[in-house]
């Protein structure tokens, strides 16, 4: 039997994270009123002139840098035409044969795959269809996207997830896009062919309509397993668009696929070529945040384990919190665990460097317990108030003064004669109950240490 061997690329369609759109200055936002964040320009209206957004262009290069890529010191515009209801003019704006950047890599499980170009182009409207009426809001025509485009280096459905999610993290680490996919921030269409040479690609299709890793892992494993058996049986692959279809678990064909040729692509008359000073490329360079690859390295250097490195490291909220309480409380071994079990716990929620770093103090330095420490977060979250202002308003600093213990201590012995008789008869083990028990009264705000020793002096004392 003949092995047959998939090969994938990826294009990644990603919203740069702009306050206005690629060529006009409408603003871009989601979920607003339809039509109501447009202008002539992104309307398509005759006689106005796109202008490039500056801040859209420095997105998409810190993205082309991150991916390693060989970024363009000249790239231009083309029109790319196709009448379609989303498309106002009647052409999009995007690169195609001079795009800003090409030749990129990025590691995936210990294997290199080639970023083969990266270029911007605006977005088209939404459509929404209902009942037997279709709607447009072009509230989302001209919006900036960064398109990424793979070699075919992908060999699995799990291989094509796990770089998904990688860039999604660069994309959002670098600040480029939100990269959110239930909002169409982040969108891909994956492209697959199974060959059984070496080295030979196979005729391939394309898939559309993926909107979580979940529905690409399920679609490309279908579609792997289809072309194998068309193959296996002596059929031959067309070359088409299939969409999923997330309930049957399938892929279907929804057109034949279209040829570059068939969009008459052409230069932009209307804008000139974008050109990129070497300086504005090393200020670009300079400003590209710390990827989680780097965080998650620094982290182990600081002593946490690979997992917890991890998880921080992944998150930019969580690791850019990480970052800065430890420039403020040089303790990061334990505000990597308050990271991970509170922060995390409680949805990332936006709680200030200062907060978590006088909360961690406390608890290390003893004046609050742990558990008063855990409470004292969720308080912090649902209030934003200071832990000092919280701890002080409820009284909770830990009770260490060994006069007002000795007293909590004489209580629970009293309410618990039987118990005390054997633990001075020597049932030494009892300690814990006894603590336990003062621990209770005192809503855990006891030092359980000094409440230890004050019980054993009794112990000592018969
Ligand atoms: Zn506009």
């Amino acid at each position: 039997m003949e092995e047959f061997k998939p090969r994938m690329g990826i294009e990644v369609h990603a919203q740069l994270d702009t306050t206005t759109k690629l060529f006009c200055s409408c603003p871009v936002a989601f979920g607003e009123e339809p039509n109501t964040n447009v202008c002539p320009i992104c309307l398509g209206l005759p006689g106005v002139l796109p202008v490039l957004n500056k801040r859209a262009v420095e997105l998409a290069m810190r993205v082309a840098f991150a991916l390693n890529c060989h970024l363009h010191k000249e790239s231009r515009f083309a029109r790319k035409n196709y009448f379609y209801p989303d498309l106002p003019k009647g052409y999009q704006i995007t690169q195609f044969k001079f795009p800003l950047a090409t030749s990129g890599s990025i590691k995936v499980d210990e294997k290199i795959i080639r970023i083969k170009r990266l270029h911007l182009e605006e977005e088209a409207a939404k459509l929404i269809h209902l009942g037997d009426k279709t709607f447009v809001d072009y509230n989302r025509a001209g919006v900036p996207l960064v398109e990424i485009v793979t070699e075919p280096d992908i060999t699995s459905a799990v291989m094509a997830v796990d770089y998904l999610k990688k860039l999604q993290k660069i994309l959002q680490f670098t600040g480029a896009s939100n990269a959110v996919m239930a909002r169409g921030e982040f969108r891909c269409e994956p492209n697959i062919s199974v060959s059984c040479e070496k080295g030979k690609l196979g005729t391939r299709t394309e898939i559309k309509n993926l909107n979580s890793f979940r529905a690409v892992k399920r679609a490309l494993k279908y579609e792997i397993k289809r072309q194998k058996k068309i193959l296996q049986e002596g059929g031959t692959i067309k070359q088409e668009t299939m969409r999923f279809v997330e309930k049957a678990g399938v892929t279907r064909s929804t057109r034949s696929k279209e040829e570059a040729s068939d969009y008459r692509y052409f230069p932009e008359p209307d804008l000139p070529p974008l050109l990129i000073k070497e300086e504005w490329m090393e200020k670009v360079k300079r400003s590209i945040p710390t990827l989680p690859e780097e965080r998650k390295k620094r982290y182990i250097e600081l002593g946490l384990n690979e997992e917890d490195a991890i998880i921080i490291a992944n998150s930019k909220k969580a690791s850019n919190l990480f970052d800065e309480t430890i420039q403020q409380l040089d303790e990061p071994l334990e505000i990597s665990k308050w990271i991970i079990r509170e922060f995390r716990a409680h949805n990332e929620p936006n709680i200030s460097p200062t907060s978590l770093a006088s909360l961690v103090k406390m608890v290390i330095q003893g004046s609050i317990s742990r558990i008063i420490g855990s409470k004292v977060f969720s308080m912090m979250v649902r209030t934003g108030r200071t832990p000092e202002e919280i701890v002080k308003e409820k009284s909770l600093l830990k009770i260490s003064d060994k006069e007002a213990l000795t007293s909590v201590v004489k209580e629970v012995f009293a309410e618990n004669p039987e118990e005390f008789k054997d633990f001075q008869n020597g049932k030494s083990k009892l300690i814990r109950f006894f603590i336990g028990r003062v621990m209770k009264k005192t809503k855990g705000r006891a030092n359980p240490k000094e409440v230890g020793r004050i019980i054993s002096e009794y112990e000592q004392k018969h």
